[in-house]
């Protein structure tokens, strides 16, 4: 049985009272705190859910300080770009506040005050909420003990004197260099003026000049040192200028609609333009160097994942006539191999609406990708269940609209196909459209496309609800991202290492959530995924993370339901069943 906690209510003179009362007692005595405590001066902090014991996962409180005191004005969150970069600043700075403050006060986390955790992009986080009468932080704090016994003298240090200093230091307006807010604000709004941009002009990527997109490391997002990266330079045929409410006048790299291949020598910065363009669907922080590095809002890395599950994906346009007569209209395996893999990738990232894919060759399987002549004249193409991508890349965009950008520095077979190659020459990029065309002519292809007339179906699949249960028993329900690498969702485990446009553990902690909401909410066995897709989007434009839980935990942050949908169709007990198959590509993202 869970006990159910009245939520107690009073004064910070009632709530010092109360901590002094249950001092020295059992550590759960705590939890009849949990509940709203006013301060002076329109400020309250509230208890929200206390730990189980000193080296439990933290308690969760909130502090709440009224616009009287904060003093926002109300142009910094006037639109819903300005209000999310806001909140991501202000997100920012109670992090830092809050690791100055943090002490150790005792056993296990006694003492602990933690904001979330942020990387480089400018995100919507649960962890700072602004409106008209106040600002709210949501934040973890290890309430002290000795031993398993209650601090109350130390706690009420922590609540009552710390935690407010540290909302006076981070939540005030006054406490800010009024230039630093407002470009991390304008920072946001250019970036989001500039993808509105791409669609205004029938672009898909806009890289501007100056930009710095190699990382610090393979696992270290932030630029490179500006002294060791060559920046970005746009060849001047792809060079195209925009207004921007902020920044004015810039020039840089537009990516237009269609085919684009990215060659060149190994080394030579293919991958890492291809990386930050799929970084470019978010908005990134001041300094980070990709500020301008914008994508389509629409774009879904596509990549091999041998191994993964698929639940009943129709990935007949690019895969037939498997060993055993395998279905390839509703594909189930347990275990993908790389090219139908690849091909299911697509053919859900089709199904969710994407409108941008985002190859590259270090993560493609070959025979998924490419099939020369003289593997043609060997294996016919009978028996060669593989519709290799560069004999269906085209119909994807004239019969679809779907552009794809890719890296391929391994073969020229891509060049009779795109409709323009841009290649990397030590970190500088070149537009040889023309000498890949020319090379093309002079080697006419002696291999024959092997697409067909139509692109093929396109699967629209209805989850089955009760294959997705996470319950177990009649135990509380578990639901936690380990990083963004997998979500643990009951008793299955959905791995995200192969989603590569999560970037933040939030984001996997609140889709873990949000796959729950749907299947209870609106899992009825009637609705597609791109359906619930579009429910899903319209209530996190409503309600934002509180959504899925109010408060929503401090580390909640926004994803995209892209990457919901790629969770879903990860989790290895998913079973479908089919829609109309008569569906047509509709893009969910313009
Ligand atoms: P490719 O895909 O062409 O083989 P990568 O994109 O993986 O090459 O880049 C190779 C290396 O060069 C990486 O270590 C990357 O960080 C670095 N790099 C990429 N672009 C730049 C740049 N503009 N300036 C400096 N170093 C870069
Ligand atoms: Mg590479």
């Amino acid at each position: 049985m869970r006990r159910e906690w009245r939520t107690a209510e009073g004064s910070w003179e009632d709530l010092a009272r109360a901590l002094r009362r249950i001092d020295g007692r059992g550590y759960p005595a705590y939890k009849d705190l949990v509940g709203a405590w006013h301060g002076d001066a329109d400020r309250t902090l509230f208890l929200d859910h206390v730990q189980g014991d000193p080296f439990a996962a933290p308690s969760r409180v909130r502090f709440r300080m009224g616009q009287r005191r904060a003093g926002f004005p109300s142009e910094l969150y006037s639109n819903p770009v300005r209000a999310v970069a806001l909140r991501d600043y202000l997100a920012r700075a109670f992090a830092r506040v809050c690791d100055e403050f943090g002490s150790r006060r005792g056993s296990g986390k006694s003492g602990l005050i933690q904001g979330a955790l942020v990387g480089q992009a400018i995100l919507e986080r649960a962890a700072i909420v602004v409106d008209s009468g106040f600002v709210e932080a949501r934040f973890w704090i290890g309430l002290p003990a000795r031993g398993r016994r209650i601090s109350g003298v130390q706690a009420e240090q922590m609540l009552l004197d710390d935690i407010p200093r540290i909302a006076d230091l981070a939540l005030r307006y006054a406490c800010f260099e009024p230039d630093h807010i407002r470009r991390h604000i304008d920072t946001a709004e250019d970036a989001e003026h500039l993808r509105a941009e791409l669609d205004a002009q029938g672009w898909v990527a806009f890289v501007a000049d100056g930009a710095i997109l190699p990382r610090r490391s393979g696992i270290d997002e932030r630029p490179m040192p500006r002294s060791e990266a060559i920046a970005f330079s746009s060849p001047p045929s792809l060079r195209r200028e925009v207004d921007l409410p902020h920044a004015g006048r810039v020039t840089g790299m537009a990516i237009p609609t269609g085919v684009t291949v990215i060659v060149g020598g190994g080394f030579h910065g293919k991958s890492t333009l291809l990386q930050a363009l799929q970084h470019g669907v978010y908005n990134h922080v001041p300094g980070d160097g990709r500020e301008l590095v914008v994508t389509h809002a629409g774009a879904m890395k596509i990549r091999a994942e041998e191994g993964r599950s698929v639940a009943g994906v129709d990935i007949s346009p690019f895969i037939n006539n498997l060993p055993l007569e395998r279905p390839t209209t509703a594909f189930y395996t347990e275990n993908a191999s790389g090219s139908t893999s690849q091909a299911t990738n697509i053919m859900e990232a089709l199904e969710a609406g994407a409108d941008l894919l985002l190859l590259d060759e270090d993560t493609s399987a070959t025979n998924f990708m490419i099939r020369d002549h003289r593997m043609q004249e060997l294996i016919a193409k009978a028996r060669e269940p593989i519709t290799p991508f560069v004999d269906k890349v085209r119909q994807l965009y004239e019969e679809l609209g779907v552009s794809t950008i890719l890296v391929m520095g391994g073969s020229g077979d891509y060049f009779d196909i795109a409709d323009r190659v841009i290649a990397l020459d030590n970190y500088c990029v070149e537009d040889v459209t023309l000498r890949a065309k020319a090379i093309a002519l002079k080697h006419r292809q002696e291999r024959a496309s092997e697409g067909g007339a139509r692109f093929g179906r396109l699967s629209a699949r209805i989850p089955v609800a009760a294959s997705l249960d996470p319950s177990h028993g009649r135990r509380a329900v578990k639901i936690r991202a380990h990083g963004t690498r997998s979500i643990q969702f009951g008793q299955d485990e959905i791995d995200l290492s192969s989603v590569e446009q999560l970037v933040e553990d939030g984001q996997a902690d609140a889709i873990g959530q949000a796959l729950n909401y749907v299947r209870t909410r609106w899992m009825r066995d009637e609705r597609t995924i791109a359906e619930l897709m579009d429910e899903l989007q319209n209530l996190m434009d409503r309600e934002g993370l509180d959504a899925f839980a109010c408060p929503a935990h401090p580390n909640w942050v926004r994803f995209r339901t892209l990457e919901w949908a790629a969770a879903l169709n990860r989790l290895r007990s998913l079973n479908t069943v089919s829609a109309d198959p008569r569906v047509v590509h509709r893009s969910r993202f313009r």
